[in-house]
């Protein structure tokens, strides 16, 4: 282990752990160089220095006294010196935090090169062009990182020769035209910053460092890190190596290679190569690489010793590299290697073939793939047979595959919607107005802002496909077009398709098939039949099942979503939202209830309604025949069931001003105006609705008893569970629980059938967890409801908050995902934990699981295992996510 009382570390020093200390690339070039693979020399200044810099605005002391030190070190190895004026040592200087930030910071090549040493270069290397275009390329990287020169100032400079010359690249250019290029950069800079370029080498390499220290500062670093999560305090290492050089004719060059196909996860080689080139040529894009395989043709020799360090690179990581080189003069350099990113169906097959390759095993090849990722392979795409072209790319905001007619604001948005057309949002961004219009979309364009936007926040919430900071495209709402920088024009009625994954905008309809592993999953396809993906998800999904201790419960309300529930792997279902059952036509029915006058209306609406809900139950309870049915008692805000007080109020004054008085209305507004709340939230809702209202809670008691009861003697097990919402203190839990036995035991003596019943609490009033000890008392089971957890915890109004407020939160990083997404850990996780431990003090055999939204997301996941939770519960589509997620929470 390298100790940190020093601050610079030479690459045969460190090793791959060491990212925290080298950042990524300095930890990977330190293991290249002790696997003996050709890595040019140098060391890594580590990020102990610049959190140093971050904090005091100046490197610590010593730290010049150790880069020099160090650079004697690799002159010595190079047998040059820097700068030397007869034969320079030029070095590399680049970033490399410990998560990869590309493109977000700098790099600057050439240090070393001045007025004298550029001659000596030129005659050294017998190339004048190679070497003034090197000094051309420090001159402009040092303008431009160093001083923050405007590339308009440096541009010019390079442009007046290529006007002479009539060309459009530095390669076009002979090599006096290139010098005197470098001598308009010196004077731009000379100007700009008030003093010449600095001629002593050590000065320059002091300048690059704090300049890519600084970098880490930019604002568009800050941004990447917050949408990435990454913590603002980490500080980078600066990597500062030995220049090879790949611009030395066409035995020269640079590449990116891929162990594997990233996009796909093939097996094979992939990647491009660029002759006579360096790295930031290809980045530029100013010359087309070819792929990898043609190297073999221009430097077989460079092309063995590649696919040899690619393999060993492989093998080292056990997983997917992909790695950065230089051919200078035919000899092989590699510059970089990393851990490749990949997408979600390539990190899927890349583990299951590393498995059969025998480098890692199933419990590892689980941790490389993810909940999320799945996510992404379980939406519909577009096709890949379409010639409808692309119009413009923007920020992957929520992902989906979209097509509809474009509208440009909310009303066209509805207008369409209720033609019963698809439509497409397009605005420049969104603001709260923009909800309904969003609502009848099922997609959202947008102009402006990137992942926290607030059209992406309020798209995510909905499930909505949307692709946002569309820069190239500028959008005129009054004119109700929209026109894209190259001129293709977009009307109102437009068909776009929106590539929520992939941030890509289609003019045309572009054909969307299902995802095959959602076929998979459904039974509509079979595992024989399907391509080696589907393969790869069902063996670690089969995997994750063998491993975790979680079970995995549905949230569902219907026959058909507790088929589906079965199909995708869950073991029970955690939640039955009974007010669902009784939205659509029934809700006449419970208003009839609420609003009943007297006693016999009363019982008869109960009647009603037990029938309906007796048929729901045996309905779910064969769809889930050997299995637990959590059915939770009704538990909405009260005004959801009742006529809107407005519309109410519009009816009576109508009916008295045109004398034509409404009588049915006028009892409802009596009766509506009685029921009214400020606060629906926190009112009559939940166990409270239950003790408020006589008799609905028995009735439902009775419909699930009689159905259970019903389906037993079908010859199937049945395994009911009752759940209280909203419980706060064991007093109401007691009452409730006694009226519900009370049911439960008539029901037995009527039908002679005894179904043993669970009865339970939800957890989700701060005051529930906190008091759960003796809540526990009552309860067999708890299931913590995150969602108003969450809610009344933050004292955030579920229903409004995401739209009107998230959008600003997230921007200013107060938090980092809504935590209605993923668990805040910190403060609803501290109340969960309470509550686990003080629920299992007051009934040891307590079972407990979670049926919030938390309960099938990927990130919250691993905190419920560790918590202690017997299960998750969540939404049909989400239960191989939830599996996965607690396979990896085991292993
Ligand atoms: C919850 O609050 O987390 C919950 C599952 O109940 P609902 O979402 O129905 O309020
Ligand atoms: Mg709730």
């Amino acid at each position: 282990t390298l100790t940190t009382a020093r601050y610079v570390f030479d690459f045969a020093e460190g090793s791959m752990d060491q990212k925290d200390l080298l950042g990524g690339k300095g930890a990977n070039l330190a293991e290249m160089t002790r696997l003996g693979l050709p890595v040019p020399p140098g060391f890594t200044i580590g990020t102990t220095a610049c959190r140093a810099y971050l904090e005091n605005g100046d490197l610590p002391p010593g730290v010049a006294d150790e880069i020099t030190e160090h650079l004697g070190r690799l002159e010595a190895t190079m047998g040059r010196r820097l700068g030397d004026p007869a034969d320079p040592l030029l070095l590399s200087v680049r970033s490399g935090a410990k998560f990869s930030m590309p493109g977000m910071m700098e790099t600057i090549l050439d240090i070393g090169l001045t007025d004298a040493s550029v001659q000596g270069l030129a005659k050294h290397s017998g190339d004048d062009h190679f070497a003034w275009d090197s000094y051309r390329r420090l001159l402009q990287m040092y303008a431009r990182t160093v001083l923050d020169v405007p590339d308009e100032l440096l541009q010019a400079a390079v442009s007046t020769e290529y006007a002479q010359w009539g060309v459009g690249t530095p390669e076009e250019l002979p090599a006096e035209a290139i010098e005197r290029a470098c001598t308009a950069l010196k004077r731009a800079i000379a100007d700009y910053a008030g003093r010449p370029f600095p001629q002593d080498p050590l000065e320059q390499l002091d300048l690059a460092v704090r300049a890519v220290l600084r970098s880490w500062s930019t604002e568009r670093a800050r941004l990447y890190r917050r949408q990435e999560h990454i913590a603002d305090d980490l500080g980078t290492a600066v990597n500062v190596m030995a220049m090879v050089f790949g611009n030395r004719g066409s035995d020269s060059g640079t590449g990116v290679a891929f162990t594997r196909d990233p996009a796909s996860g093939a097996t094979g080689v992939y990647g491009d190569y660029l002759q006579n080139a360096q790295g930031e040529d290809v980045v530029a894009g100013v010359r087309n690489t070819v792929p990898l395989a043609q190297l073999a043709a221009i430097d077989p020799v460079s092309d063995v010793e590649l696919r040899t360090a690619m393999s060993t690179l492989e093998r080292h990581y056990r997983d997917l590299c992909d790695i950065e080189f230089t051919i200078e003069r035919g000899r092989l350099w590699i510059l970089q290697t990393r851990v490749g990113k990949r997408t979600a169906a390539a990190a899927f097959r890349i583990a299951v073939q590393l498995v059969d390759e025998g480098l890692i095993t199933l419990d590892e090849a689980l941790l490389r793939v993810n909940g999320a990722q799945l996510g992404q392979l379980m939406f519909p795409r577009f096709g890949e047979d379409h010639d409808v072209p692309v119009v413009a790319h923007g920020v992957a905001a929520s992902p989906g595959a979209a097509v509809g007619i474009a509208a440009f604001d909310s009303a066209a948005a509805r207008r369409f919607w209720d033609e019963g057309l698809q439509v497409i949002l397009v605005r420049r961004e969104t603001n709260p107005d923009d909800l309904p219009g969003m609502l009848a979309s099922v997609g959202i364009l947008t102009t402006r802002g990137g992942k926290t936007s607030h059209a992406a926040v309020v798209a995510r919430g909905l499930g909505k496909t949307c692709v946002c900071g569309v820069d190239t495209l500028t959008v005129d709402p009054v004119a109700r077009r929209a026109v894209t920088s190259d001129g293709v024009v977009i009307e109102e009625g437009d068909m776009l398709s929106l590539d929520g994954l992939a941030g890509v905008v289609y003019r045309g309809e572009v054909p969307v098939v299902a995802s095959p592993v959602v076929e998979y999953f459904e039974g509509r396809l079979e595992l024989s039949k399907s391509d080696d993906l589907v393969r790869a998800v069902d063996r670690l999904l089969r995997h994750a099942d063998a491993r975790r201790v979680l079970g995995v419960h549905a949230n569902a309300d219907t026959p058909a979503d507790a088929d589906r529930a079965r199909r995708f792997g869950a073991g029970g279902i955690g939640l039955c939202r009974t007010e669902h059952m009784f939205l659509g036509e029934r809700r006449k029915l419970v208003e009839r209830l609420v609003l009943a006058d007297g006693a016999a209306e009363q019982e008869a609406a109960l009647e009603d309604l037990l029938q309906l809900q007796r048929a729901d139950f045996v309905g779910i309870f064969r769809a889930m025949a050997g299995l637990p049915v959590t059915v939770r008692l009704i538990d909405p805000p009260l005004h959801e069931f009742l006529p809107d007080l407005t519309d109410l109020s519009v009816r009576v004054a109508v009916g008295r001003a045109t004398d034509a008085p409404d009588p049915e209305a006028e009892r409802l507004l009596t009766a509506v105006q009685r029921m009214h709340e400020s606060n629906p939230m926190l009112g009559l809702r939940g166990v409270r609705l239950g003790i408020v209202i006589p008799g609905l809670f028995a009735m439902q008691t009775r419909a699930i008893a009689e159905a259970a009861a019903a389906v037993t003697a079908e010859g199937l097990e049945v395994y009911p569970e009752i759940m209280v919402p909203l419980v706060a203190g064991e007093a109401e839990l007691r009452l409730v629980r006694n009226e519900i036995e009370s049911v439960l035991a008539d029901v037995a003596a009527s039908t002679g059938c005894v179904v043993a019943t669970r009865i339970g609490a939800m957890i989700e009033v701060p005051r529930a967890a906190l008091g759960a000890e003796r809540i526990a008392r009552s309860a067999d089971f708890f299931s913590f409801g995150t969602n108003d957890l969450t809610q009344l915890t933050w004292a955030f109004s579920r229903d409004d908050v995401e739209a009107s407020i998230f959008p600003r939160y997230l921007d200013a990083g107060i938090f980092a995902v809504s935590p209605f997404e993923s668990l805040d850990v910190e403060g609803v996780g501290r109340l969960v934990g309470i509550a686990v431990a003080e629920g299992r003090k007051g009934n040891p055999d307590l079972v407990i699981g979670v049926c919030g939204e938390h309960g099938g997301d990927p990130a919250s996941i691993a905190f419920f295992a560790g918590a202690g939770l017997d299960y998750v519960s969540c939404s049909p589509y989400r239960i191989p996510i939830a599996r996965l997620e607690a396979g990896r929470a085991a292993v």
